[in-house]
């Protein structure tokens, strides 16, 4: 599933290739789940736009579409990957890959495809898409501690919390944990101010150093079949139960808090 740093590397690489671009006409499948929007909504808030940018705002590629003579009316075309999806961008005539649900034709000559074989990820056109949490490489340090104040919810949960904080998902929740070392059960109104801090530090650390791994790639990940594996966090503590810890050689544990995942290692985190 992607998370912030893939739709991140996944924005930058589109953003290279599309912006600027005029999408000429717009195809959509005929399976309801990936349509948020409706379908000649989607289609007519496209048609004839220019793509002025695309950028992440949580886990949403957000592109932003202005009139092609830059008077109409702008609006946002909404991209959600959900659990499966990926864009292509690719000429026409590469053949159709299956669970291919729209198409848009740009004036360039190509084409933008967004493929999602499970349905989870989601296509709608906006005015103006504000995510419903703080952006975790931007939160200030007030703005981040001010967030789980009064929180009994484990800070795992919290940091999972898509209303608190837009796009952290569960690997780098446990990875920033880690770093932190900080165990993912605690309550999060537990939290002193300096494990805050450890944590706001850590989380945006964790992020970044995906982001970075993620640009090598972009190319393989958007050109090509939208195979998943364009990048390889190392990580400390997710996906290693049982596994030495990597700092201290006690063998990490994994539990389950809120029906996720969760993994650490109980002696380096308190
Ligand atoms: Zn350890």
């Amino acid at each position: 599933m992607p998370e912030l740093p893939e739709v991140e590397t996944i924005a930058r690489g589109l953003a290279k290739r599309v912006v600027g671009d005029v999408i000429e006409s717009v195809w959509l499948g005929s399976k309801p789940e990936p349509l948020k929007s409706s379908a000649t909504e989607i289609a007519a808030t496209l048609q004839s736009r220019k793509i002025s940018d695309v950028r992440r705002v949580g886990k949403h590629i957000v592109l932003d579409l202005a009139g092609e003579n830059g008077k109409a009316r702008s609006a946002q075309w909404i991209v959600h990957l959900g659990m499966t999806g990926s864009l292509q961008i690719c000429s026409p005539e590469w053949e159709l890959a299956k669970h291919t649900h729209a198409v848009v034709r740009l004036a360039s000559g190509r084409e933008v495809r967004f493929v999602d074989p499970r349905r989870f990820g989601r296509l709608s056109v906006i005015e103006k898409f504000e995510a419903p949490g703080a952006e975790p490489l931007q939160v200030s340090l007030e703005n981040f501690v001010a967030l789980f104040r009064g929180r009994k919810t484990p800070i795992k949960s919290a940091l999972l919390n898509q209303k608190l904080l837009s796009g952290v998902g569960n690997i780098y929740a446990d990875e920033a944990l880690f770093r932190a070392g900080i165990r993912p059960r605690r309550r999060a109104a537990s939290l002193s101010r300096d494990e805050l801090a450890r944590l706001h530090k850590s989380l945006k650390r964790v992020l970044k150093e995906a982001i970075k791994l993620g640009g090598s790639s972009i190319s393989d990940y958007v050109d090509a079949d939208g195979d998943e594996g364009f990048f390889q966090l190392k990580h400390r503590v997710y996906g290693r139960e049982g596994k030495p810890c990597l700092v201290c050689k006690t063998p990490i544990k994994r539990i389950v808090i809120g029906g996720r995942s969760s993994h650490y290692c109980p002696k380096c985190q308190r």
